[in-house]
């Protein structure tokens, strides 16, 4: 409908994309246009939640800055093109590089935005499926492959993901997350703090364990120190403790899983007295938080990027995944649940397949982790010559520039690319040296289901299937990225999904004479295309399901419903020592010597103000005025006076990899020796963003290490927080025009 023809005031309801609480949203228009997002109070799952992200997005999604056209470069300049020039010379540069090179020389980055539409991912994996090309990055790789990595070996599928019963349990026990700001992930659950208050109100504890007393802490039942890095070695002794109290449920553990033994003996010389010596928890204290989940009805450790970006993510949330599974709490009400999405999909995967490819790596011989390679060796890829050396990049929903390690270094690399497309709602850091920008339609200019995690997988507190339609038209001449890589497909001389049929038939469905009759994009016909996804999984049609606009709820978890039945291992039982765990597991002597030798070298970490999301929501006024418009290094009151710096100071932050300057704050609620820098900032290279190129931010990620020798070699992770840094006063003025503070070199 066009804007003229639209009522002059409309409520629609729809749900947010920018994170997994997918808060159901009631969004008023005048003549079209959003006046105002408030959150939708009779959503069946999220009760009138929101946060101020997705309550102001409309005023991000219509910046002056929006991407409304493509651009192409000329010289040093991107300059207006139109989509037939854009598509025509994308398609004739990979048709170029395909016959040069092999089809891995065409590579594609896809960042978490995409995870929020249904048909983004699948189209851009049929457009790499198309070129044939494996060389698939993602940005899991910056925070989660850990989980989906250690999660096929122990579940045999790698989205089979245990998750805490929030609404029942008695005791959760919160690793290095912090819902409050950040809300949860790999669950979705509204409204956190109300959450926590209602386990304490039924007489459960929460108790958190982090390095710095965060905004969940706050609220939460109890608090506990630990020193960066070191939550492996504290997952091993609450284990060692686990067993020596008794606390493992053996006739369970024989029913439905193998390797209990092997853990013991793995545990066994790891008591508390002796992790005391690096985590800096006592050991008293870790005895009575094994005590308090041992005795609960029903208990859960949760851990989020906290420990997944720490260095030894894939070990430490294997032990936790132990803890949980020995102790009798996984299927159990009140512990972790294993949801049931609208099919059964980790079955559907090992058998198609999907998402268990075995690929490895041309550089450092990595496996790949939900088909795709780690982001952390993407430079060298590029970078070193050889037959399936990357030499063109497609960056779609995401802005690796800002959010992957060793920023600088990547930066290079991409310069040096014969083609770079980036596919975005926003002209970014990446943007800014591609190629090629195609512009998109934002969430609330696309109709949707929630996806993979709600949809396919049901990792949320309380199921419910959700359809929005758009809820405006787009302004200019941005696409859906499904009908992006469509056209792409075509104009490169493949087929989407290799399939001459599908690429026939969807362009056969885009409609290009009616668009060009109405003065609309052509697109594929979205609204279709997830009523079969809808229909194939005997959930009706999505009109029915737009018919109820507060969602509509699914059957609730049931204990008792995964061991035994749903495990995907070839042998149907929870693999909990798998051998290359165990194998891995034999470097830790050697990383706890390392641990205790670093001595009192600051860690950093992240931290997360409630109005930022990752890289992408600087670019509106209200989000960074006043002292909101840089990060600040937090320091322990103790820490900074060591290092003869006062809040508001300047300092330089030196890892091994690189340094930035930035302005000091003090925070008492940092454990000492820890020091604190929010990421996804220092956007002064994106001269598209009138607002955020102009924030003093810097990027955290210029500090953190890339490279085979630099990652995680279970799930290729880069070590993204509990990183050794060495802080004292800055040797200068903040550069303002450098994305690290410093004057560029
Ligand atoms: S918490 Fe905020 S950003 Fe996340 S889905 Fe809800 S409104 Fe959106």
């Amino acid at each position: 409908m066009s804007a003229a023809a639209r009522p002059e005031t409309e409520t629609l309801h729809t749900f947010c994309r920018i994170c997994e609480s997918l808060c159901g949203l009631e969004v008023t228009l005048e003549h079209g246009a959003i006046t105002k997002i408030l959150p939708d109070q009779d959503h069946v799952a999220t009760r009138g939640f929101g946060c101020v992200k997705g309550l102001k997005q409309h005023k991000l999604f219509s910046s002056p800055d929006r991407l409304r056209h493509p651009l192409k470069r000329v010289g040093s300049e991107l300059v207006r093109t139109s989509w037939d020039d854009a598509l025509a010379g994308i398609g004739a540069k990979v048709k170029d590089l395909r016959s040069r090179f092999s089809p891995d020389a065409i590579a594609m980055y896809v960042g978490t935005a995409a995870g929020f539409s249904v048909l983004h991912p699948i189209f851009a994996q049929g457009f790499m499926t198309g070129v044939g090309s494996k060389s698939m990055y993602a940005s899991a790789t910056q925070d989660c492959s850990n989980k989906f990595a250690v999660a096929r070996h122990l579940y045999g599928f790698p989205f089979t993901q245990p998750f805490p019963d929030v609404d029942h349990t008695q005791c959760l026990i919160v690793i290095g997350a912090n819902p409050v700001v950040s809300k949860w992930s790999f669950l979705q659950v509204s409204n956190p703090i109300e959450r926590i208050r209602e386990i304490e109100g039924r007489g459960g504890k929460v108790i958190v364990v982090d390095p710095r007393r965060t905004e969940t802490a706050k609220v939460a039942s109890e608090h506990v120190f630990i020193r960066p890095g070191t939550d492996v070695f504290m997952f091993l002794s609450f284990l060692h403790e686990l067993f020596a109290q008794g606390g493992v449920d053996r006739a369970r553990a024989a029913e439905f899983m193998t390797g209990a033994d092997e853990i013991e003996a793995l545990v066994a010389p790891w008591t508390p007295e002796r992790t005391a010596a690096v985590t800096g928890i006592e050991p008293g204290k870790l005895r009575e938080i094994v005590a308090t989940y041992r005795t609960a009805q029903g208990a859960a450790l949760y851990c989020s990027t906290g420990v997944n970006m720490g260095g030894h993510g894939s070990l430490a949330f294997w032990l936790m995944e132990c803890i949980n599974a020995l102790s009798g709490n996984l299927d159990r009400r009140g512990g972790t649940l294993v949801g049931r999405g609208v099919m059964d999909f980790p079955r559907f995967g090992v058998k198609n397949g999907v998402l268990m490819r075995n690929d490895r790596s041309r550089i450092g011989d990595f496996g790949s982790v939900n088909d795709a390679f780690p982001g952390g060796i993407l430079a060298d890829e590029i970078l070193t010559p050889g037959p399936k050396q990357v030499r063109a990049l497609f960056v779609t929903g995401g802005n690796p520039l800002i959010t992957m390690a060793n920023a600088g270094r990547l930066k290079r690399a991409f310069e040096s690319l014969e083609l770079l497309v980036v596919l975005d709602i926003l002209p970014t850091e990446t943007a800014s040296l591609a190629h090629y920008v195609l512009p998109c339609t934002s969430p609330l200019e696309r109709p949707d289901l929630p996806f993979i995690f709600p949809l396919l997988l049901g990792l949320q507190s309380k199921p419910y299937l959700q359809a929005t339609r758009k809820v405006i038209e787009a302004d200019g001449e941005q696409r859906d990225e499904a009908t992006i890589y469509l056209d792409l497909a075509r104009a490169a001389g493949v087929r989407l999904f290799g399939s001459r049929v599908a690429q026939w038939t969807l362009e056969a469905a885009k409609g290009v004479r009616s668009a060009r009759r109405s003065g609309k994009q052509p697109e594929i016909p979205q609204e279709l295309l997830l009523s079969l996804v809808l229909r194939a999984t005997g959930n009706g049609g999505f009109a029915k399901l737009l018919a109820e606009p507060h969602g509509r709820l699914r059957p609730d978890h049931q204990e008792a419903d995964f061991l035994g039945r749903r495990v995907v291992t070839e042998d149907g039982r929870v693999h909990l020592a798998p051998r290359e765990l165990i194998d891995a597991a034999a470097a830790l002597d050697a990383d706890f010597a390392r641990e205790r030798a670093a001595g009192s070298r600051l860690r950093l970490i992240t931290k997360r103000h409630v109005a930022t999301h990752n890289s992408w929501t600087h670019n509106y006024e209200d989000f960074v005025a006043g002292d909101r418009g840089t990060n600040h290094l937090y320091m322990h009151p103790d820490d900074a006076a060591r290092a003869g710096l006062h809040e508001g100071d300047l300092a330089d932050v030196a890892s091994d990899t690189g340094a930035v300057r930035v302005p000091v704050r003090t925070l008492a609620d940092l454990m000492p020796g820890t020091v604190a820098l929010p990421h996804g900032w220092g956007h002064q290279g994106a001269k598209g963003l009138s607002v955020a190129s102009k924030t003093r931010g810097v990027n955290v990620n210029l500090l953190a290490a890339d490279g085979p020798d630099r990652i995680e070699r279970l799930s290729g992770m880069a070590t993204l927080t509990g990183i050794p840094v060495d802080v004292r006063p800055a040797a200068g003025p903040q550069a303002t025009e450098s994305w690290s503070g410093l004057p560029e070199a």
